[in-house]
């Protein structure tokens, strides 16, 4: 089945996902936004559970209390 990875930093070379894969090896990977709209079982494991998904998590739900506001 194929797996969708989260893009955490770098470019070229060093492009890492966010469970700690390098890039050059990782066939499908994606940003947030596209991240979030794949299918929990098409998300990679690691890529959900690490800090990197974390943190935009929390970033979404920032931007969401400041519309509510
Ligand atoms: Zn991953």
């Amino acid at each position: 089945m194929r797996k969708v990875h989260l893009d955490k930093s770098g470019s070229g070379f060093s492009f890492k996902s966010a469970c700690g894969r390098n890039m050059l090896r990782t066939v499908i990977s994606a940003n947030w936004a596209e991240f979030k709209k794949e299918k929990t079982e098409h998300q990679c494991d690691k890529c959900a559970a690490s800090k990197q998904a974390e943190f935009n998590t929390r970033t979404d739900a920032k931007k969401l209390l400041v519309n509510v506001a």
